[in-house]
């Protein structure tokens, strides 16, 4: 996996860039602070968590009375750290359970990287010892299989698929059946993303479920989530999570946003930690989310 810090350094910088100038200002008036909100607003964190932050930070900054911009900093760090929370399991839930393997099942709008990610996971695992066979559950378009077929040859990992159109619980409930006759030790299922109807996905998502549970357990399912689609994203987000019981995050594309903020909204929303980012489209552009690093990149 890629090192976070470096990546993140560069697509947060003009983040971080925005908010030193402002705590280096002279004076923290009233408009820098506005302007300080205005930038953690921007970056995606959300209105409601930057204003209870920014309130926090000038009551403690007015305690202090005299301050220097490196203990502004140091303050707002902390306030950062604990908004993006650092005791939050992130670890994946991807250890087999002796005959049976881990499952990890992947959802989300199409578009946002679910295959991506799915292959970028695979190599990971596979890098480090693990045996992976991945399901092609988006039979919905025969390029979805083809594209995960693609990553699978690149990664060192099988592909379990059947024609368009097929029944996507028969993909997976047979690529966890080949996972334990094979003895591989994780079993990542692709899924379709369409956002048709909220029941249409529910029974989909539902059924995917229940037939990979007649033979193993579902440890992770994973939430894929574009951190360049904000709000809108988020919003559609929350469906899947309505429908499955989402047990981590995947945030993409980090690297072509400077809203990395987005981090903070989406565990408010949905209640569930942020295991990974993506940075990138090759294939060890993925990497664990780190809180401190995460800020740290975000503050320059
Ligand atoms: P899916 O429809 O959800 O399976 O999405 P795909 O995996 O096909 O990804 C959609 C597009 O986003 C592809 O062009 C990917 O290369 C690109 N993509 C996925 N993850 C990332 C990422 O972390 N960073 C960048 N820059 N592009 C990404």
């Amino acid at each position: 996996m890629v090192r976070l810090r470096a990546r993140l350094a560069r697509s947060q910088s003009t983040l971080g860039r925005g908010l030193l100038e402002l705590l280096s200002r002279d004076r923290l008036d009233d408009d820098v602070w506005d302007e300080i909100e205005d930038t953690l607003i921007t970056s995606d964190v959300g209105v409601g968590p930057t204003r209870a932050m920014v309130d926090e930070l000038r009551t403690k900054v007015k305690v202090l009375g005299s301050r220097t911009p490196e203990e502004v900093r140091g303050l707002l760090r902390e306030q950062l750290l604990t908004l993006v929370g650092t005791d939050l399991d992130r670890t994946l839930r991807v250890r087999s359970h002796g005959e049976r393997p881990a499952v990890v099942l992947v959802v989300g709008v199409n578009g946002t990287g679910k295959t991506t990610t799915t292959g970028k996971l695979a190599r990971s695992l596979v890098g480090d010892g693990k045996k992976v066979l991945l399901g092609a559950a988006d039979t919905f378009r025969a390029a979805a299989a083809d594209q995960l077929h693609t990553w699978g040859e690149r990664v060192g990992a099988e592909v379990v698929r059947k024609d368009e159109g097929a029944d996507p619980a028969s993909v997976a409930f047979d690529a966890v059946a080949k996972g334990m006759d094979d003895k591989v030790d994780v079993v990542i299922v692709d899924t379709a993303g369409r956002l048709h109807t909220k029941t249409g996905l529910m029974d989909e998502l539902g059924k995917v479920k229940r037939v990979i549970e007649k033979r193993a357990t579902v440890d992770e399912v994973l939430l894929v989530l574009d951190a360049t689609t904000g709000q809108n994203g988020l919003r559609q987000a929350q469906v899947f999570a309505e429908v499955v019981d989402v047990t981590g995050i995947a945030l993409t594309k980090l690297d072509g946003t400077a809203k990395g903020g987005i981090v903070v909204s989406v565990q408010r929303e949905l209640g569930v930690p942020v295991k990974l980012v993506g940075l990138g489209e090759g294939p060890d552009d993925l990497a664990p989310f780190d809180a401190e690093v995460f800020v740290d990149a975000i503050l320059g």
